[in-house]
């Protein structure tokens, strides 16, 4: 999917471009890397658990591993960074698809 489809779908009334152009995290080195998308911190907010407990999504970063969300822990404030997709790590329209629902769904 191109961008301007993406636009005319109605993605961009949920994150224009340029918000998520704005939302990218350069320096990463001291996000922690999580693979269950749970807070390494305390434990207590996991993306895939229920909506209460969700990690509050606040940016991306583009790694030598892809594409990954940063969240931050809404219990103890933590930011770690994990996959959203397993198709679209190194493609950044479909990881701005995925994101955007992330956004939508929090
Ligand atoms: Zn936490």
């Amino acid at each position: 999917m191109t961008r301007q489809e993406m636009s005319e779908k109605g993605y961009e009334k949920l994150l224009t471009f340029k918000e998520f152009d704005s939302m990218k995290i350069a320096d990463y080195a001291n996000i922690p890397r999580v693979m269950d998308m749970q807070c390494p911190e305390c434990g207590k907010s996991d993306m895939l658990g229920s909506s209460d407990n969700q990690p509050k999504p606040i940016g991306w970063v583009d790694t030598p591993q892809g594409f990954m969300m940063v969240a931050e822990c809404p219990f103890c404030f933590c930011k770690f960074r994990f996959h959203i997709s397993t198709t679209d790590r190194n493609d950044v329209d479909g990881f701005y698809r995925d994101f955007v629902l992330r956004i939508k769904l929090y």
